[in-house]
């Protein structure tokens, strides 16, 4: 493409990301003549630094506890098996890439224009892409979002969920601020391939939104894992002392660790957009404000994904993506995607599934609650004597039998959940649990096998 021609496309995507790169590919495929602005690698922060690197390190820290357990099992696996970190990172690295170059193909094989750079609106409907002028009759944010980092004196010295996924060798002790997805998600992952692990916590329990017998159930078992989880602790200054680090922290101790990381939730990339000058409305942490149809306040001009702080998830944001190229290009009327009962998951150990209500939830919307659950060590682990639990529970409308929530800790909560998302989003009842017939043996069953009420 030329730098000095101004090209003209019906629609303009900004941000290869998972809500972008679908809602161009969709709109391409309805006939829109469609392009692409990305500045960094194709698949945004899902495949790049997030969903994607995770669940593969995930994997990987998950063969420490399938070495042990392989032992009950009659296999002679050694103490001590080393471990590679680069061939983790180095293989990782590829795997992405191999992504990356699938992304692109299919971007291309739909027809979209890709142009590497940075978007900046020139005006509402002008965009100035490192030098490349395009013009566009509607264009759509969807530039995700970046780690927030703390504000505090030496903040800016801890890793993130950006760095964590090129760290350079492996740390050997770290300290983690925060209690969300990423926070458990990289203990998790950290303390399997073999790093001492501390985590900090402001509140009183980590996980806040989950149900709380999930998040009790986590704490007992990180804790049993040999993690340190610390709640009520905030860190008020990091110093750098050559490879160390010491955390204050409110508590009045001081920790020292080498690799510091802060998971502590993620702000709108909205910064150098010329959003402002064009006036589109947006929340003081620069959240774009939309409609139900992802129309931001210049009727034109649309955002869908993290972009609009909404629920910051990958699969939230490709059906945003692809319900605006639907409603704009394929003739068909408007569709507004669900919010309700999004399922969800947390690669911790053990990992959580969770959807609909908690029992928290349901009991401050004024439901009648009808509590099952079961807690048990889940087959695979009595050879391997393993001492890990898992928890499932069903919220009940003890009204109408309803179920409001499923939610489960356990192995493959996050594969099992997916299947009783649909029961739950079909508006399964109780007793529609009850008449389905049970896989034996598995974990799955106990959600069809409940009879007695907890509470
Ligand atoms: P989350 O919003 O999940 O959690 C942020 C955590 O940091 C909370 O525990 C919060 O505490 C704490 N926190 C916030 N500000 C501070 C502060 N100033 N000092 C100390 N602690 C603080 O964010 P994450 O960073 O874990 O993840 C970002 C997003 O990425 C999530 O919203 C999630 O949607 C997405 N994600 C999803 C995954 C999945 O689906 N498996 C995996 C990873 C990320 P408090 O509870 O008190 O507010």
């Amino acid at each position: 493409m030329s730098k000095n021609k101004t090209r003209h496309f019906d629609y303009f995507v900004i941000g290869a990301g998972s809500g972008g790169v679908r809602s161009a590919r969709i709109a391409a495929t309805h006939g829109a003549k469609t392009g692409i602005a990305e500045c960094s690698n194709l698949g945004g922060t899902c495949v790049n630094l997030g969903c994607v690197p995770k669940k593969l390190m995930a994997y990987a820290a998950d063969y420490h506890a399938h070495f042990e357990d392989s032992r009950g099992y009659g296999w002679d696996a050694p103490q001590n098996i080393p471990f590679d970190w680069n061939t983790l990172i180095e293989n990782k690295n590829k795997e992405i890439s191999r992504l990356n170059g699938m992304y692109k193909k299919t971007l291309e094989n739909a027809g979209v224009e890709i142009i590497n750079g940075f978007a900046k609106f020139v005006d509402e409907h002008t965009l100035d892409i490192n030098g490349q002028i395009v013009t566009a009759d509607k264009i759509l944010i969807a530039v995700g979002s970046t780690p927030n980092m703390p504000d505090i004196e030496g903040g800016h010295l801890m890793a993130n969920s950006d760095t964590f996924f090129h760290w350079p060798h492996p740390p050997k002790k770290a300290v983690i601020l925060g209690g969300g997805y990423i926070a458990v998600e990289f203990a998790h992952i950290l303390k399997g391939l073999g790093v001492e692990i501390t985590l900090l916590y402001r509140g009183d329990l980590f996980l806040r939104g989950f149900d709380r017998d999930i998040r009790e159930i986590l704490a007992e078992e990180m804790r049993k894992q040999g993690i340190d989880l610390r709640f009520n602790t905030n860190i008020i200054k990091v110093e750098q002392d050559g490879a160390a680090f010491h955390l204050h922290t409110t508590t009045g101790e001081t920790l020292s660790c080498d690799f510091p990381i802060a998971a502590i939730g993620r702000t709108p990339k909205t910064e150098g957009l010329g959003l402002q000058k064009l006036g589109i409305k947006m929340k003081y942490n620069g959240q774009i404000e939309t409609d139900e149809n992802y129309r931001t306040s210049i009727p034109h001009i649309y955002a869908v994904g993290d972009v609009t702080n909404h629920a910051n998830l990958t699969p939230v944001a490709i059906k945003e993506g692809h319900a605006l190229a639907d409603n704009l290009f394929s003739g068909q009327s408007p569709r507004c995607i669900s919010y309700d009962n999004i399922t969800t998951a947390v690669f911790s150990a053990p990992p959580i599934g969770t959807v609909g209500l908690s029992e928290e939830e349901a009991l401050d919307k004024g439901y009648k609650t009808a509590i099952y659950q079961s807690n048990f060590r889940p087959m695979k682990y009595t050879l391997a004597g393993r001492d890990e639990r898992s928890l499932m529970k069903l919220v009940v409308d003890a009204e109408t039998d309803k179920v409001l929530g499923v939610h489960m800790i356990g192995l493959d909560a996050p594969e099992i959940i997916q299947g009783f998302a649909v029961a739950l989003n079909s508006k399964a009842t109780k007793a529609d649990f009850d008449r389905t017939m049970a896989i034996h043996p598995t974990s799955a069953e106990e959600f069809v096998l409940m009879r007695t009420k907890a509470r």
